[in-house]
């Protein structure tokens, strides 16, 4: 029994924030900050499943963002500090706050669509339509 099968979450965490393919937990997830790879490079598990969308920046701006922006203003509230320095604080600590989760983010939910086989409702046939008129035609060109 694998990682993966004995422990989901657990499994979605770690390949997610660690940015490692959701199959193997070896190869890696990204090219670049937020790029999502092709295909894993030691598993060759495709990446064509993975579709988070605007997904990373909802949860980034729900769980970060708003969060930061209460504690930001408690702190103005609670120390009565000048606007000037207040905002000197504030606005790096909101834009590293917002941007750095991303990728962790981004990562869970790729994770989390392998691990659970997400696709659109409904379109599971077009996209195994789509995967094999693909896979047919790398066929035929390794043939010739
Ligand atoms: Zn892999």
């Amino acid at each position: 029994m694998t990682e993966l099968e004995t422990n989901k979450r657990k499994w979605i965490f770690k390949s997610g924030w660690r940015g490692l393919c959701p199959r193997c937990g070896k190869g890696a997830m990204f090219k670049a900050w937020l790029k999502i790879s092709d295909t894993c490079d030691v598993c060759e598990l495709d990446y064509r499943f993975a579709s988070p969308d605007d997904g990373p920046a909802f949860f980034s701006l729900c769980f970060v963002a708003f969060p930061l922006m209460f504690l930001v203003v408690w702190i103005q509230v609670a120390f009565e500090i000048s606007v000037p320095v207040l905002l000197l604080f504030a606005i790096p600590v909101m834009s590293v706050g917002c941007v750095l989760p991303l990728r962790p983010i981004k990562g869970w939910l790729v994770a989390s669509q392998y691990v659970n086989r997400s696709m659109e409702a409904g379109t599971e046939k077009l996209w195994a339509q789509m995967h094999a008129r693909e896979d047919q035609a790398k066929r035929e060109k390794e043939e010739n």
